[in-house]
């Protein structure tokens, strides 16, 4: 496959009208000389929203099973990219190839799970109620629900995970999963590995003669574009991975519509570490060797990545924080992403250091390159937190705080007080277990997945798993953006009263032609054979 630095818009292959793009190595920040892209005009956006409105109706009405063999083929045909695929995310990214190649498998198992959900049928939720013709004093109407798409979704890869958080990411999964079309805003940080992808699903889409709008990739740098995509009257729901202020914006921006739509955004988080006085006394340096790895792990650059840890002062935080430095002291420093998140890491680096009241634990390896980050690990206290909340920003990249609490109620304290988070990590020793209630009944409410001596880094792809969690976090606690039932933030329950059976979603239907899992007057029924 030869990369053109095309738009894919629909079933066709379109040189932007804008400015001149080129990929960037960031191990030399040098541009990459093929191929140039340009950006998308706003024309182009347009169309591809365009078509996207136009698919929708033919391609939620697709068959479940025609769905399910079209997430199979993109999976098929990642796989088939090879080397090409890895080695040039491996250019625009620095990631290692190992990783990529383990986020490639990952990448090409969400979409076969939303091939399973679909083939399932459950994610259509069909609930039967039958008429009670002879009720008194009321009869009751045949009453029946299923779940439909949304509409065409915009989604925003991320710039973390060039392959399984972008063009074929989650997001883009679900949504297709659910029956809605969708148009991709590229990352600028892994623009060829998008096209590479993108054009997978197009090919794809056009094999098995899918309606030209079911996917489109859209380039473009600057604000503009997603602004564009997000305001767009044809996008019914947005799926974005990244910063804060992005993920306000767009928010804002899709609040602002006449009809304003769902942004389920996952944004930031610090995952909090409680390291519990039995667990800190058992193994304060296995802890403290396993949560070094975590934090720099892909240089730090995780959602997930752990950000803070609090533990009660005293001999056995010592031995933790002097294993943990020392450990951390051997960690090279690793090229990041982009310029742009080298300059977010370093600017939070400053605003932490700046504080009086943090003392630096250790560093890692010096950096050698403009972009690479160098692990940090801090230290201050539960009340000079609870006096600065700038010391529970977000740093993205492989740096940490550590609180020294002076007792467990402290802690606790901590765990009422913070923001919504991706994760919460406990770690503890069967002594532990009556402060771990309390913590785990404070951090329930905050966080989407609560882990227990363990570390939060690696989100599992499964029927149980949650990445979500209260704002800012996500946008919307209700919903995960990995897993399964990230499926239902594209669809849509819809109640039908007393409809002829032919004018019935198939799902819905007398004889259950799907033959799927049904709630049928209260009881669930299996499918047959
Ligand atoms: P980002 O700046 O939020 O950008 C993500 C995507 O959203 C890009 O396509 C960007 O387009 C678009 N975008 C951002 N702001 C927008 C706005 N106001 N209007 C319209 N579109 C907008 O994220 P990033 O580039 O991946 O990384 C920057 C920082 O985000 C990092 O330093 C880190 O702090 C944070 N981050 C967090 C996570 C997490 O999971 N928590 C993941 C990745 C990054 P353009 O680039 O074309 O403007």
């Amino acid at each position: 496959m030869q990369l053109t630095g095309e738009q894919l818009i629909g079933h066709q292959a379109v040189r932007g009208e804008g400015r001149e793009l080129l990929a960037i190595n960031p191990h030399d920040q040098q541009p990459i000389p093929s191929p140039v892209f340009n950006c998308a005009s706003a024309a182009l956006v347009n169309e591809a929203c365009v078509l996207a409105e136009q698919a929708f109706d033919s391609f939620r009405s697709v068959a479940p099973e025609l769905r399910a063999r079209f997430l199979e083929e993109i999976a098929e045909g990642i796989v088939g990219l090879g080397p090409l695929l890895t080695e040039r995310a491996h250019l625009e990214t620095g990631l290692p190839m190992a990783r990529l190649e383990g986020e490639r498998g990952r990448t090409v198992g969400q979409l076969r799970l939303f091939a399973s959900v679909l083939r399932q049928g459950r994610w259509q939720d069909a609930t039967l109620d039958s008429a009670l013709p002879d009720r008194q004093p009321l009869p009751r109407p045949d009453l029946r629900m299923c779940k439909i798409a949304l509409g065409p979704v915009a989604v925003f890869g991320a710039s973390n995970f060039p392959l399984a958080f972008s063009v074929a990411g989650g997001d883009t999964a679900s949504a297709l999963a659910a029956g809605c079309p969708v148009v991709v805003k590229a990352h600028r940080a892994h623009l060829g590995t998008s096209e590479l992808v993108g054009r997978v699903i197009q090919e794809a889409s056009k094999r098995l003669e899918l309606p030209e709008g079911t996917f489109s990739l859209i380039v473009g740098d600057g604000n503009d574009v997603g602004q564009q995509l997000v305001s767009h009257p044809a996008i019914k729901a947005v799926g974005f991975t990244g910063s804060r202020s992005g993920g306000l914006a767009l928010m804002r921006a899709a609040a602002a519509r006449p009809e304003p739509i769902p942004v389920y955004a996952e944004m930031s988080s610090i995952n909090p570490v409680f390291l519990l006085p039995g667990a800190l006394s058992a193994r304060a340096k296995s802890i403290a060797t396993g949560f070094i790895d975590a934090l720099v792990m892909g240089a730090g650059q995780f959602c997930t990545n752990p950000g803070i840890v609090l533990a009660v002062d005293g001999p056995d935080l010592e031995a933790f924080l002097d294993k943990a430095g020392a450990h951390l002291g051997d960690k090279a420093a690793q090229t990041m992403l982009t310029p742009g998140i080298h300059s977010a890491y370093s600017q939070g680096i400053d605003r932490i250091t700046s504080q009086p009241c943090v003392q630096a634990v250790a560093s890692g390896q010096p950096d050698l390159g403009a972009t690479q980050a160098q692990g940090h690990l801090y230290q201050t206290t539960f009340e000079s937190v609870a006096a600065n909340a700038q010391l529970l920003e977000e740093v993205f990249g492989p740096a940490a705080i550590v609180i020294r609490c002076q007792n467990v109620n402290e802690m606790l304290a901590f765990a009422k007080s913070i923001e919504g988070q991706l994760t919460a990590t406990l770690h503890l020793e069967d002594e532990d277990l009556g402060i771990a209630q309390g913590l785990v009944q404070a951090m329930e409410k905050k966080a989407g997945r609560v882990l227990v001596n363990g570390f939060p880094t690696g989100v599992e792809v499964c029927d149980s798993m949650v990445h979500g969690g209260a704002f800012p976090a996500t946008s919307d606690s209700r919903t995960t953006s990995v897993g399964s039932t990230a499926i239902d933030r594209f669809l849509r329950p819809v109640c039908y009263q007393n409809l002829p059976n032919v004018l019935l979603p198939e799902a819905l239907k007398q004889n259950n032609p799907l033959n799927i899992w049904r709630l049928v007057d209260g009881k669930t029924t299996a499918p047959k054979g």
